[in-house]
């Protein structure tokens, strides 16, 4: 059993240049690793409390010197020289000694590292691929890859709100390998880039997660573009390229008012459903994500019903990744896929228990990244290793999304193993 002999923590820039946390974790073997941690923009309001410092001196109030002084002090106090018979017993540690039920005493940002580095750390010792010692953890046996969807166009919070839709994302359908994902996804990408600059006169600007950000009329007009592009590489649109859809609708709708802002409108929550269901028949989209608010709960069955198995329902925001909302979600059929973010809930444990929950239902798990991200690779493994049917990283460029990419190459030319067949039936 693997005895921590101690934890500590330092405070690193994420892709963004804000501040976030890397923690390390030594056993008593010797075993050493770190690992950093992803912070989102277009967060949920149910989503673990990730601390940060409050001083407008300091990185604007974002600093995460008191998460890390967490870690090196109370957390490692509590750790060093203990004996964890299981990722599910530091976590539960971890949890208790928080005390709070969002994570909001010691950070979920400090938490989630010293869970991870403890994972990462383990399968050191344990001499195991990342993957496979989280497969362990989830009791998964993988033989499958995860299909990558992958960022073209974005808009909302992450491209300065110019479209109200946060992602257009291409789904390499005919794929076979995530070389040929990426080699695909590289020529509509170029293509994507040449187009807007035709049409918008424009030179190529990307968003936090690198997809294109052109000043387009309206969303839909990011759909077609999208098709174009497709079109434009050689490629069959829903046929070798399909599109995942992250609208991200939480973010323009009005509570008070109960209506969404959207394309210069104001949308009744049923108007939305009859909206995004027109999207769905009109272009060749698998998978839509948050189309409806976060706490739109008896709106939500009336979109799955309407998307009468045509597209995946992803929740996330909605979700976000917490066991509780998951069940009832369940219960009342708002969602047949989940987006999961560990850090939303905090814990490695508490992340599995939303996977299990979820492949239980018959549900996909798309696996995702955050908009704020590191050069840590663990995505990658624990997609892998937790058979996420799809995982989400961002766009096919800057470090932060291709180590990801890299490591999943890295996977495959160690396993051979294909690819998860979707959205093919
Ligand atoms: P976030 O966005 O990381 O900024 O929350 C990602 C997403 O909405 O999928
Ligand atoms: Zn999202």
């Amino acid at each position: 059993m693997p005895v921590i002999q101690n934890v500590r923590a330092m405070e690193i820039l994420d892709s963004r240049g804000r501040p976030t946390v890397k923690a390390f974790c030594t056993l008593a073997s010797g075993a050493c690793a770190a690992v950093s941690v992803p912070s989102g923009a277009s967060t949920g309001a149910a989503e673990a409390l990730e601390l940060r410092d409050g001083d407008p001196q300091r990185y604007r109030g974002l600093g995460c010197r008191r998460a890390v002084a967490n870690i090196n002090g109370e957390i490692n106090l509590a750790l060093a020289g203990r004996e964890a018979a299981s990722q599910a017993e530091l976590d539960a540690l971890l949890i208790a000694l928080d005390g709070t039920n969002n994570k909001s005493r010691l950070g979920a940002n400090a938490l989630l590292a010293v869970s991870l580095a403890y994972a990462r750390a383990s399968a050191a010792e344990l001499n195991l691929p990342l993957y496979r010692h989280f497969a362990e953890i989830l009791g998964e046996s993988p033989n499958r890859l995860p299909r990558p969807t992958i960022n073209l166009f974005s808009g909302g919070k992450h491209a300065g709100g110019q479209v109200e839709i946060q992602d257009v994302l291409l789904v390499p359908a005919s794929a076979r390998t995530i070389d040929e994902a990426l080699s695909m996804t590289f020529s509509v990408y170029q293509c994507a880039a040449e187009l807007i600059s035709r049409r918008y006169g424009m030179r190529v600007l990307r968003a936090d997660e690198g997809g294109l950000a052109p000043p387009a009329e309206s969303s839909a007009a990011l759909l077609d573009d999208a098709v174009s592009a497709i079109e434009c590489a050689g490629l069959i649109p829903g046929r070798d390229v399909c599109l995942a859809v992250d609208v991200a609708s939480s973010q323009f709708y009005r509570e008070r008012e109960g209506c969404y802002d959207f394309d210069g409108t104001q949308q009744s929550s049923a108007e939305m459903i009859e909206r995004l269901s027109a999207w769905m028949r009109d272009y060749p989209i698998v998978s839509l994500e948050d189309g409806l608010a976060e706490n739109e709960w008896e709106h939500w069955p009336q979109l799955l019903a309407a998307a009468n198995d045509r597209a995946l329902i992803v929740g996330d925001d909605f979700l976000c990744t917490n066991p509780h909302r998951i069940r009832r979600a369940i219960e009342t059929r708002a969602a047949s896929a989940l987006l999961l973010k560990v850090n939303q809930i905090g814990t490695l444990t508490e992340a599995a228990e939303s996977c299990r929950l979820t492949r239980a239902a018959g549900w996909h798990v798309t696996v995702s990244a955050r908009s704020g991200e590191t050069e840590d690779d663990w995505l990658a493994d624990l997609a892998v290793g937790w058979s996420g049917n799809q995982i989400k990283i961002g766009s096919i460029t800057q470090s932060e999304r291709l180590a990801k990419y890299n490591r999943l190459l890295e996977i495959e030319s160690e396993t051979g193993w294909p690819m998860q067949a979707w959205p093919a039936k």
